[in-house]
């Protein structure tokens, strides 16, 4: 039987456990559950679950492993297993690495989920052997994964790379300052992820903005998207326009400075407003280009990310 390794990728709607490989990175086994209930206890239960059919389908003891590796949608005190802060499972101070090892009786390591996906491309995908790696995500959050010679990054109290929430000043006079998640106001998430992109576009919409978003749309809100206001774009909807020059400079200068600070060999790019949105990630790129150190970009190379969903379960089963 191959090397094995459990992980958990926790997110805001479903616990996925997986059993993987440790030489291949192959995914051996897995199993997925919603989380219809995101109380600790309840969420404890339901990746227990998922370890143990995960662990069951592959024929492996769980109880005999020698720990599980999660990453979580949220700051951690990768150390001490405590979840600071999961805004999509409205969970603050919660102790969830003791609370799950008391639940399976193996040792837990707690991360967060763009951490462990940055380890699972650094050994597995789109940066294997490569020991200076920024993994940047703009999907429906924003976050980063630093590996920096050869480790993971989480710094002193393992909240490292929380990217998302370094400060940002949009340039459009008429952008109000809006509130993130994390409870603070003026964070890189707050103006660039995809949720809250739909929400500023439902709101100007609503207060009379003109464009073509709503009609793209189907006259239904909740469909907006950043992938339709990327579409609003393409056909020269000034308002997509001026709104997709805004997030792109803003993303586009905060991972300049990332790599400006960090002189990455490689830089991972995940996330489907990066990866589903061509026109912004053109504006991204230029922007980039024109606000990154030139030596930081000696030797660099870019790429998409290459494990997709699967990073997060992957990175967590390799975690040392
Ligand atoms: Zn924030």
């Amino acid at each position: 039987m191959p090397p094995l390794g459990l992980g958990v990728d926790l997110g805001g709607t479903n616990a996925r456990a997986a059993v993987v490989d440790t030489d291949t990175g192959e995914i051996v086994a897995a199993h997925k559950e919603p989380l219809r209930d995101r109380s600790p206890p309840r969420v404890v239960e339901v990746v227990s679950h998922a370890l143990r059919e995960a662990a069951s389908a592959a024929g492996v003891d769980l109880a005999g492993v020698r720990s599980v590796g999660v990453g979580v949608a949220g700051q951690c005190l990768g150390a001490t297993g405590v979840v600071l802060n999961a805004p999509n499972l409205a969970w603050r101070d919660v102790p969830f690495g003791e609370m799950l090892r008391t639940a399976i009786g193996v040792p837990v390591r707690l991360a967060n989920d763009l951490s462990v996906a940055a380890w699972g491309e650094k050994r597995f995908g789109a940066a294997k052997g490569i020991d200076d790696v920024v993994l940047v995500f703009v999907g429906s959050g924003v976050g980063s994964g630093l590996i920096l010679g050869g480790r993971l990054h989480d710094g002193a109290q393992g909240v490292a790379g929380e990217f998302g929430h370094v400060k940002v000043r949009p340039s459009r006079p008429d952008t109000r300052p809006r509130r993130c998640g994390c409870g603070m106001t003026g964070c890189l998430e707050a103006y660039t992820s995809g949720m809250n992109v739909a929400a500023r576009v439902r709101e100007e919409v609503a207060a009379g903005a003109p464009t073509s978003i709503a009609t793209l749309a189907g006259g239904d809100l909740s469909r907006v998207s950043a992938s339709l206001v990327d579409d609003a774009y393409r056909g020269g909807d000034p308002y997509a326009r001026a709104l997709w020059e805004e997030v792109g400079e803003l993303l586009g200068t905060a991972i300049a400075n990332l790599v400006t600070i960090l002189n990455p060999a490689r830089l991972i790019l995940g996330g489907g407003v990066l990866l589903g949105c061509p026109a912004l990630a053109a504006i991204v790129q230029a922007r980039f280009d024109a606000a990154v150190s030139i030596s930081a970009t000696t030797g660099l190379s870019v790429e998409r990310a290459w494990l997709g969903d699967d990073a997060g379960v992957i990175g967590a089963a390799v975690l040392d």
